[in-house]
């Protein structure tokens, strides 16, 4: 039988054991595999990441997780995406909508492509990100991503979650389909001649035994970068924000939910609002660089109205960067011990996803219940499991980064150095470049050497959203072609379809009398 052990009991643990003992039940039945995981209480979890993409929607379904089934317990919400405020100076710029697309967009993305492209050649032309996408008008409406019975799209969106109330809910799910639970804390990792991990020694004495092990121990990465000493890339050049300061609001009552996270630009890096049905998650992720936790705390405090008050406040460090290798030996590093991008977009559990679903992938082909399996083909998925890795990293390093080299905010040094930073990549400089020159940006992005793992929608709205335009002193007289799109009848399209959809509160009574 071969065993899997998983090390560390966060959300990354605890959705990796689910995916795992999903796709390998046949082979739990039948006793070829066995799946552990080891948390420790003392230790406990990072307990921040409420935000997340459409991916961990693609995550319940393929767990066999309903909505109903989880969410009431996580006390969620739905989002329809980032409503980022402040973060450009430029004049009719101060606020812009990063939209989760939907098959529906196809009817209004295109013209919002094409104005950008004419509003960057100098003609009058309006393209709001919010105007064209149904996600922000559902965002600005309070409204939930579920169209009505005789709505016939899919619409995409993501979650706002409790993180500790996830990562309970899952390990109840994990462990009555198999998982079998350790609560101890690893002590010591020993190796084989190989340098391959054989076993953990845990707090209570006992050694553990296993074949392959999951690293999900966190930032303190304890089998990846402790013990098999694989090198951390820092991405402190890129990216300055080290730290967090989080609290928590309780819901104000009889106050309408909202359906998106507010993402706000504050002195020393940018405060996130995220609604859950029972309370607020509020955080400050700032640069210890330029600013102290105290200062933090207090600008945190004062722009929710908390100065007067005593509500605790709780200070995290963060290592933003990635791991050189992601799966080494026998270990597989998911979760912060792999690495980190600051949590601007929610991405962090994106990660986690794609991480555990390459990598089932990649081991089902090994066919790793073979003995006869040879290093070196182990080898080369290994190689080609971790090149996708960090070239993923990297492309999602570049749209983070993007969100602060292309602002113009220059109130302190932070902002200062940010829209000066020399350390951007070739591909953010080329995609820059390219919009800033009025050429095609859904071509070039397609382009070989052109990587980038935002779709272009994405890419347009951050552009477009932030008024990186080129400047010229003359607008060009109206022309047809310019104007090509009637906008009223894309307002009237966007808000006669955003009429199929009910508010939060509407679906929690809803799912409440069901
Ligand atoms: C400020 C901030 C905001 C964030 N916001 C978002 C967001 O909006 N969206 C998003 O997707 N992500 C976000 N993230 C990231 C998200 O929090 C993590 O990706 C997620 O919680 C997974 O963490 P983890 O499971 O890797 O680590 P942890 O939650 O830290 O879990 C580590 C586990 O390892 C165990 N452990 C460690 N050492 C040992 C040992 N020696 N023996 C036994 N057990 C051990 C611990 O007990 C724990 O169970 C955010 C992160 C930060 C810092």
């Amino acid at each position: 039988m071969k065993k899997i052990i998983i090390l560390g009991g966060g959300t990354a643990g605890w959705m990796t054991a689910n995916l795992m003992v999903e796709q390998w039940r046949e082979q739990i039945a039948n006793d070829q595999l066995s799946i552990t995981l080891i948390e420790s209480s003392g230790i406990g979890v990072i307990g921040v990441g409420e935000g997340s993409t459409p991916r961990l929607k693609d995550f319940f379904d393929k767990i066999n997780i309903q909505e109903k089934d989880w969410m009431r317990e996580c006390n969620a919400t739905y989002k329809n995406g980032i409503l980022f405020n402040n973060w450009s100076n430029r004049e009719g710029f101060d606020s812009y909508f990063h939209p989760f697309i939907s098959i529906i967009d196809a009817h209004t993305a295109p013209a919002f492509v094409y104005n950008t492209q004419f509003k960057r050649q100098g003609y009058d032309v309006d393209c709001t990100v919010d105007r064209f996408f149904l996600a922000a008008t559902l965002a600005k409406q309070q409204k939930v991503p579920l169209g009505s019975e005789n709505f016939p799209f899919d619409i995409g969106y993501g979650y706002h979650f409790d993180a500790v109330l996830l990562g309970r809910f899952l390990s109840k799910v994990a462990i009555e389909k198999g998982v079998k639970h350790v609560s101890a804390t690893v002590k010591d990792v020993n190796l084989n001649q190989a340098g391959n991990i054989e076993q953990l020694a845990i707090d209570n004495g006992q050694h553990i035994n296993g074949d392959l092990f999951v690293d999900c121990s966190g930032f303190a990465s304890v089998l990846l970068q402790k013990t098999l000493q694989v090198p951390f890339i820092s991405f402190k050049e890129n990216l300055f924000n080290d730290s967090a300061v989080t609290i928590a609001t309780p819901r104000v009552k009889h106050s309408k939910l909202g359906s998106q996270t507010i993402s706000t630009a504050m002195k020393h890096g940018w405060a996130w609002d995220i609604p859950l049905t029972n309370r607020t998650g509020n955080g400050y992720v700032y640069s210890s660089e330029f600013c102290s936790p105290e200062q933090a705390e207090n600008e945190l405090r004062e722009k929710l109205g908390l100065t007067d008050t005593n509500i605790e406040a709780n200070h995290l460090k963060m290592k933003v960067g990635r791991v050189e290798k992601h799966w080494v030996k026998n270990c597989v590093g998911v979760g912060l011990s792999q690495g980190f991008i600051e949590p601007l977009e929610a991405t962090a559990l994106h990660f986690v996803c794609e991480t555990i679903e390459n990598f089932i992938e990649a081991y089902s082909a090994i066919n790793f219940t073979d003995s006869t399996v040879s290093t070196n083909q182990i080898e080369q998925y290994q190689n080609q499991f971790n090149d996708k890795l960090n070239a993923r990293f990297e492309g999602i390093r570049d749209y983070i980064v993007a969100h602060y080299r292309l602002s113009d905010r220059s109130d302190t040094e932070y902002w200062r150095r940010n829209s000066n930073n020399p350390n951007i990549s070739n591909d953010l400089k080329k995609i820059v470049q390219c919009w800033l020159k009025g050429d095609d940006l859904n071509k070039a992005l397609i382009q070989p050497g052109m990587v980038s793992f935002y779709p272009p929608v994405s890419w347009h709205a951050i552009l477009s959203g932030y008024g990186v335009f080129p400047t010229t002193n003359d607008k060009l007289a109206f022309n047809a072609q310019a104007h090509k799109y009637d906008l009223a009848h894309i307002d009237q399209f966007i808000s006669r379809s955003a009429l199929n959809f009910i508010d939060h509160q509407t679906f929690l009574n809803k799912m409440s009398n069901s």
